[in-house]
């Protein structure tokens, strides 16, 4: 048995590696028809409209942001049970954060605590709302969006975590992606469901915020329009607004794309996996992830809560075994905690941290590192 277990682990077949050298001997490095071809593809298994490709789930939610807008004054609404990006993102448009505390069966930001925000403050407080479908637990979109609508918010997906997790919302299966949210981003981080190395999308329905994003990822490079370029001349680009270079290479895209051929494989493996934890450890004094109703979870990980967590932790170190924490809640971070964020304003969110583990869940763990990962939870709760 391989030792250590990290939480989680990438996965790279003999196809990924002859789909990137294939690119390297092909020709087109950058924005090639692999970057169009893997945008294409995020896209419609989504049934977005729109994907652009950029070299980060963090440039994403930039550019997500920065496409959707903040005027002057203006907060956005999002949880602290996140990766900093999330958070950050607002910040880099020069909008206020106001976190909001989780729900503390899904850990997933509250819609409750959201509603009461929205319904004390003056309209127009509020740009937006960024929602994280927390470890692969897809939210209710089309109650986020009717929120959203009710107090003219953009509403935000950072659905990082959620690559290929469905719900069922009235007669409808629902995804990230679908077109409820206004725009909805993708890391294609080594630890998510596909990666490209570094890699994000921003996937929209809105032709608006596409232009935006794609426009925006590329310094805002613009071919004037046929007319103008005659007179101008052939070489002539045009450059509106100040923008950044957060392409994404053909090279990561071609990466993209081969992992993307076995995403389903890849959540089915994950899915019986994390069933077969739920067997294992019902009997033991921890809460396991729950599911509600109608939802196929994407399991980008598997949190288990116990009162005894730095225990734990330590314990199953002592193994050799590798858990994480996820996370440690953003307005306790000294970026947020300068901004006046402390300790005790977000209760559910603070308990969830001092007791949640992410165990390893991945799609090459192995079956006798599952069964010693749940021998060894066994043996610290009996010992
Ligand atoms: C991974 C992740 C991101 C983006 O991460 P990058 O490393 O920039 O790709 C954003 N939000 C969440 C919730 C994430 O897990």
């Amino acid at each position: 048995m391989d030792l250590p277990i990290p939480y989680t682990k990438h996965t790279i077949t003999q196809e990924d590696i002859e789909a990137v050298t294939r690119v390297l001997t092909e020709g087109a490095l950058s924005q090639g028809p692999q970057v169009a071809a893997f945008e294409a593809a995020v896209a419609a298994y989504c049934g977005g409209k729109h994907g652009v490709a950029v070299a980060s789930g963090s440039a994403a939610l930039h550019l997500a942001v920065r496409a959707l807008g903040i005027k002057p004054g203006q907060k956005v609404i999002t949880t602290a049970n996140t990766f900093i990006a999330t958070a950050t993102s607002v910040l880099h448009n020069g909008g206020e954060v106001e976190f909001a505390d989780i729900d503390p069966d899904t850990f997933c930001i509250d819609i409750g605590q959201v509603r009461a925000k929205l319904q004390q403050a003056k309209r127009g407080t509020y740009a937006g709302i960024i929602i994280v479908h927390f470890a692969g637990l897809l939210l209710d979109l089309a109650a986020w969006r009717q929120l959203a609508d009710e107090y003219s918010c953009w509403l935000l997906e950072d659905a990082s975590h959620a690559l290929g997790a469905t719900r069922i919302v009235g007669d409808q299966i629902i995804c990230a992606g679908n077109g409820m949210a206004h725009a909805t981003v993708f890391s294609f981080h080594p630890t998510k469901h596909i990666t490209t190395g570094e890699g994000g999308m921003v996937v929209t329905s809105s032709d608006v915020v596409a232009q935006k994003v794609r426009l925006a990822r590329s310094n805002y490079l613009q071919k004037p329009s046929l007319e103008a370029l005659q007179q101008l001349g052939g070489w002539y680009l045009e450059m509106a607004e100040p923008g950044f270079n957060y392409r994404l290479s053909d090279i990561n895209a071609a990466l993209g794309m081969s992992q993307f051929q076995r995403l389903e494989k890849t959540l089915e493996t994950l899915r019986q996996l994390a069933e077969l934890y739920d067997e294992q450890l019902r009997e033991l004094p921890i809460q396991l992830p729950s599911v509600p109703k109608g939802v196929k979870h994407a399991y980008h990980l598997y949190i288990i809560r116990t009162t005894q967590r730095r225990q734990l932790y330590d314990y199953l170190r002592s193994r050799q075994i590798l858990p994480q924490v996820h996370y440690v809640p953003m307005h306790l971070q000294p970026v947020f905690h300068a901004l006046g964020w402390k300790a005790g304003q977000l209760t559910a969110t603070e308990n969830y941290y001092n007791q949640c583990l992410s165990i390893p869940l991945y799609p090459t763990l192995q079956s006798n590192q599952h069964q010693y990962v749940v021998d060894s939870i066994k043996a610290f709760f009996t010992a």
